[in-house]
């Protein structure tokens, strides 16, 4: 017998176990199969509509489909989307220059994901070792923090301390130092002549938004100074606005010499990423040294550029900054009832969650019933990092179904 093509939509349930033996099970997602979304907001097949509270992980700063991306990508789609870098085309300039400006430092290489950007950080440093600071051959070293993410690599994990991220990718790229996160006498002593970089994370997302001490980042910025080695911030999640700052160094007005950035410079519509350097830094890369086919494509360029549009003007940072307050205040309610302990800056926070509530992955699954979309982190630990376009009721929505899964 054969079955007449349906042209009823398919359910949520039927799409999930459709996909499950012909993709691979690296994620394991909620139960919602999203096929529409604007602005906070994104709707499920069957119609049910979901506020979300996670963003891409900081890739949606600006909401789905924010209308001067969408133009601009449209605008985009409709004149040239790739050269390759063997020619030049008319939008990376401006992109290049727009992006140096607002991060305040000098020259962009662009990328496309955030682990290129981190890998490009990488050798960009090691370079910059042998060829200026005159490090030995193969003997530079670089400093990173426990509890690290930067990405998926074989090199990336290498230096990871989660055992999931790099169990049995073996073997590992050698030449990196581990110091925890937020204690400057380690990092400092971990500096030697052999020093390439210091590469932390200004926030670190993944390990559950852990925010180091005031001090912190301009005393590794001290430390990076005095020892001549370079100090190289994945802003990759905590950037473009998130927490209230263009870039989250900017707490503590330290200036980096080379700035990793990805995510929410893709507008969420396309994969974009950058290296922005100190000019010294960069030029040490030439002809034929590196480089990626779709890097700087003139898509990524235009959204790019749209992209740092939208931040000169400092409404969404100021955005971030002021519900942030109300973000903070909101978790601070909740404190003794179902929440242990809770960490924020901007519109980012990890929240600690009572594990006798259940852990991350169930807190997710229930808030998912009311309506909202977070995702657990590590155990018991849920991200809260909504589009910095949410409004203050919608964000209240938000933490009073928290406030009504932990009752
Ligand atoms: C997401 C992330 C990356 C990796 O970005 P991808 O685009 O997933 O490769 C690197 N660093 C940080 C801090 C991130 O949050």
């Amino acid at each position: 017998m054969t079955t007449a093509p349906t042209k009823t939509r398919r359910s949520s349930a039927s799409l999930i176990e459709a996909e499950a033996p012909v993709l691979a099970h690296n994620y394991h997602p909620l139960p919602v199969v999203i096929s529409r979304a604007e602005g906070v907001w994104v709707e499920d097949v069957e119609g049910r509509r979901y506020l979300d509270m996670l963003a891409g992980y900081s890739a949606l700063n600006f909401g789905h489909r924010h209308p001067a991306l969408i133009e601009a990508a449209h605008r985009q789609l409709d004149a040239l989307t790739l050269t390759s870098r063997a020619f030049h085309h008319d939008r990376l300039g401006q992109f290049a220059g727009a992006l140096a400006e607002l991060t305040g430092l000098d020259m962009v290489l662009p990328m496309n994901t955030g682990a290129e950007a981190v890998e490009s950080g990488i050798k960009l440093a090691r370079k910059w070792a042998y060829e200026v600071k005159g490090v030995p051959a193969d003997q530079a070293t670089i400093v990173v923090a426990g509890g690290n993410f930067h990405g998926r690599t074989t090199t990336i994990i290498s230096f990871s301390d989660d055992d999931e991220a790099r169990a049995n990718f073996g073997p590992y790229t050698p030449g990196f130092r581990t110091v925890p996160y937020n204690d400057l006498a380690a990092l400092e002593a971990a500096i030697d002549d052999t020093t390439a970089a210091v590469l932390i994370e200004p926030i670190q997302g993944e390990a559950g938004v852990i925010i180091p001490d005031d001090g912190y980042l301009a005393g590794v910025r001290a430390a990076t100074s005095r020892a001549n080695c370079l100090f190289i911030a994945d802003e990759i999640q905590s950037g473009l606005g998130r927490t209230g700052t263009t870039l989250a160094v900017e707490h503590e007005q330290v200036v980096p010499d080379v700035i990793l950035l990805g995510k929410a410079l893709g507008g969420g519509i396309v994969p974009v990423s950058a290296v922005v350097a100190r000019r010294e830094v960069m030029s040490v890369l030439g002809p034929g040294q590196h480089g990626s086919t779709f890097g700087g494509n003139p898509l990524a360029a235009a959204v790019g550029t749209a992209v740092v549009d939208l931040l000169t003007t400092g409404e969404f940072q100021s955005h971030a900054a002021d519900l942030g307050k109300v973000l903070h205040s909101g978790l601070t309610d909740l404190l003794g009832k179902g929440v242990t302990a809770f960490r924020a800056r901007g519109l980012w926070a990890g929240v600690d969650i009572d594990p006798a509530l259940g852990t991350g992955r169930t807190i997710s699954e229930r808030l998912m019933s009311e309506g909202v979309l977070v995702k657990d982190t590590h155990g018991s630990t849920i991200r809260l990092a909504p589009p910095l376009t949410i409004t203050e009721h919608e964000l209240t929505t938000a933490i009073a179904a928290l406030g009504r899964v932990l009752a």
